[in-house]
């Protein structure tokens, strides 16, 4: 089969020729239909997270095919103990000894992959492949920050990119308020945001019209906390949606007071999955989507990284 792959950190993702996966027990065979790219794809090819296992395939929003039809999508919590005590108490998302697709188990840039079949989750048939990919990580895990922000009506979105443009939209049919904060100056952005029923949008060095109730910080930059602590109503929380953010830089106390707190969001649920795939298709949630064919998955990261496209980029292998 053919797969794009990291063969060391740092390095261009490379398209190879690799043997067919063989499932093991428990595993199911799925012929890649559409893989959603995320910005962790891009922290393990930077280097900015560790891959544990090298050379590995990327890829952990995989929407695939048994040999019999069967329809799967596979996220990012690829494996989990059982029997741990975060496992057992519902909090699969946090079990120490978990793996993940893309990093510890070979993921979706590829023509055919492996899964274990009880964290393959079964998808709505109203979604194609291509609308369904990127819902496995960025849907998902910014759905899981959302829940986070309680019942928040005014809610801040600090980084317009692939979770974002999707979270607005079941924000705003939620009939929360959202206020959209992009890189300063990145007008085609805020536009973006606008469209899709942000209330307000402006750069992330600008002060919210209203205090915001909340606000989920999807960009990986550490600076945001502070701004973000400041724009904040008193109880407020500002949610740390990423898996990698640069050093949050020190800020007066004053911030903090009041009750305001800071979290953060790690991986995902199966029960996560369930919800959101559910609300999802009811909002519905519709992803702008960036197709990339396998061989030009290392020009999909590349063109994340200068936010060259406004949504989220899928390869269609
Ligand atoms: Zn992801
Ligand atoms: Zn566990």
């Amino acid at each position: 089969m053919r797969a794009a792959v990291l063969e060391a950190p740092g390095m261009p993702l490379r398209t190879a020729t690799l043997p067919d996966p063989e499932p093991a027990p428990g595993q199911v065979l799925l012929r890649v239909g559409a893989c959603g790219v995320c910005r962790t794809d891009l922290h393990l090819r930077d280097a900015e997270i560790e891959a544990t296992k090298l050379p590995v395939v990327l890829g952990h929003q995989i929407v695939g095919r048994t040999p019999d039809g069967e329809r799967f999508g596979v996220p990012w919590l690829g494996w989990t103990d059982g029997d741990c005590v975060y496992c057992t108490s519902g909090r699969e998302n946090l079990c120490p000894r978990a793996r993940f697709t893309g990093r510890d188990i070979d993921g979706g840039f590829a023509e055919l992959t492996v899964a274990d079949r009880r964290f393959c989750l079964k998808l709505p048939d109203e979604l194609s492949d291509q609308e369904a990919a990127p819902l496995l990580c960025g849907g998902l895990i910014g759905y899981r920050a959302l829940t986070f922000t309680g019942d928040a009506r005014r809610l801040g979105l600090y980084g317009f990119g692939s979770s974002a443009h999707m979270i607005c939209q079941v924000a705003v049919f939620q009939g929360r308020e959202v206020y959209a904060f992009t890189r300063p100056g990145d007008g085609r952005t805020q536009r973006f945001a606008l469209k899709l029923g942000a209330s307000w949008a402006g750069g992330s060095d600008e002060a919210p019209p209203e205090p915001l109730d909340a606000a989920i910080i999807f960009a990986s930059a550490g600076q945001l906390v502070p701004l973000a602590l400041q724009a904040l109503a008193p109880g407020g929380t500002v949610v740390c949606a990423g898996i990698h953010m640069s050093d949050i830089p020190s800020f007066p106390y004053e911030y903090l007071w009041h009750e305001r707190s800071v979290q953060s969001v790690a991986n995902l649920t199966r029960r996560d999955a369930e919800e959101f795939l559910a609300l999802a298709v009811r909002v519905p949630v519709r992803a702008t989507v960036a197709t990339y064919a396998l061989d030009r998955a290392e020009d999909a990261l590349v063109d994340l990284r200068a936010g060259r496209f406004e949504g989220t980029a899928v390869i269609v292998p």
